[in-house]
């Protein structure tokens, strides 16, 4: 991009220093590229709107991945508080299994100093008791005595076999939660692996749409910088042909001048109201104020002010002190300067090649105003100046 724009203002120095290339080529040829350069600005623009879409795409597709993420990470914590009660009631369970397995014991105990009595006195044995009644009373309380010990026996046994299957139970209900658990915790875990790596996918896209952005966007820079370089490249050339064509121009006029001048006439100033205001030809004149035959249309007119010599730029001045009221092209006067001197007083300054004053502004006696030319309807460089009257013209001369 650097290399063209040097091509472009090497061009433009022979254009300007050279003689061989006419300014319109080249205004042509940087206007070409100009054309280029907007083409490209386009598609890379066209680039970057689309990468900024998947950008965004890949953003939202991250924040619903993140909010995902959240649940399982909430559903996980949710988890691991479970799983600390789980292991609260598993210590408690497991403190009811000792609880229960030393009972078991006392139990089991008993029961052997059960079953160790009636070995040993096996041979007196229950029928024995009863058989060794003194009387039926005596006979009816032995029975008593053994029902009571029968029961006793039973019940000793129950309970240790329902001690025994609460041990069981506690042990697997326990083992259950465990694995329930970890299964569940296992579970979350490999989803949540599966989410960062989502996430992270994602972010890795979003890092490569961000650097495919900052790329198109230098690429744009860089164009409409180039756009700038060139741009003023066409300016320069442009304001480089209209120059060699005022100049042109002015030669002409200066040409036309030269003959126009020799039938110039000496006109008398002696200094009056109004100063001369060409300072560089004072009393030099090509035309009177009065009737005359119109150097355009060759009809009888009535001639409206003095036109003064005046070659192409020379300096026009303000004939007295005043106020600009008009500065701006008008009509056959071409650009065109009228001050306000106050007392119902104005004067005109007409064909100028440049105004050097704007409206509104103040001016004194003796300043710059305007550049002589032939704009307008004049057949050479002159200053047409008038003078009026609440508006109305007269003959200069007696202000003069
Ligand atoms: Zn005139």
């Amino acid at each position: 991009m650097k290399k063209r724009i040097t091509a472009i203002a090497l061009a433009a120095f022979f254009a300007i220093f050279g003689t061989c290339v006419s300014f319109a080529d080249n205004i042509e040829e940087y206007k070409e590229e100009l054309q280029e350069n907007k083409e490209q600005i386009g598609q890379v623009q066209q680039q970057l709107n689309q990468t900024s879409n998947q950008k965004s795409t890949a953003k939202a597709e991250v924040e619903k991945l993140d909010n995902e993420l959240n649940k399982v990470n909430t559903e996980y914590e949710r988890l691991t508080k479970e799983l600390a009660d789980t292991n609260a009631k598993l210590e408690a369970a497991t403190k009811e299994l000792e609880a229960a397995k030393a009972k078991r014991e006392v139990q089991y105990e008993t029961l052997k100093e059960r079953i160790k009595v009636m070995y040993e006195e096996g041979d007196i044995g229950y029928l024995e008791v009863l058989l060794n009644a003194k009387d039926f009373s005596d006979y009816l309380n032995r029975m008593e005595y053994i029902n009571r010990i029968m029961d006793y026996d039973n019940n000793l046994l129950a309970d240790f076999q329902a001690t025994e299957q609460l041990i069981s139970d506690k042990v697997d209900e326990i083992e259950a939660y465990k694995q329930q658990l970890e299964s569940l915790a296992a579970q979350q875990q490999a989803k949540k692996i599966e989410l960062d790596g989502k996430v992270a996918e994602k972010l890795d896209l979003i890092s490569k749409l961000s650097k495919d952005e900052a790329t198109y966007n230098q690429q744009l820079s860089d164009l409409q910088e180039d756009n700038a370089a060139i741009e003023a490249l066409i300016r320069k050339a442009e304001n480089e042909a209209a120059a060699a064509k005022a100049a042109a121009q002015a030669a002409a006029a200066n040409a036309t001048q030269a003959s126009y001048s020799t039938s110039n006439k000496v006109y008398s100033y002696s200094g009056g109201r109004f100063l001369w205001p060409v300072p560089a030809y004072v009393g030099v004149i090509n035309d009177v104020y009065g009737y005359r035959s119109s150097p355009i249309s060759g009809k009888g007119e009535l001639h409206s002010g003095l036109d003064m010599k005046a070659p192409y730029g020379t300096d026009i001045v303000a004939a007295d002190d005043g106020t600009v009221i008009y500065a701006a092209v008008r009509n056959g006067y071409g650009n065109c300067v009228i001050i306000d001197h106050g007392g119902g007083f104005s004067t005109l300054y007409g064909h100028n090649s440049s105004l050097c004053v704007t409206a509104g502004q103040s001016v004194v006696r003796g300043q710059v105003i305007a550049k002589a030319g032939a704009t307008g309807y004049a057949t050479g460089p002159h200053c047409h100046f008038e003078v009026r009257i609440n508006g109305k013209y007269v003959d200069p001369n007696p202000y003069l």
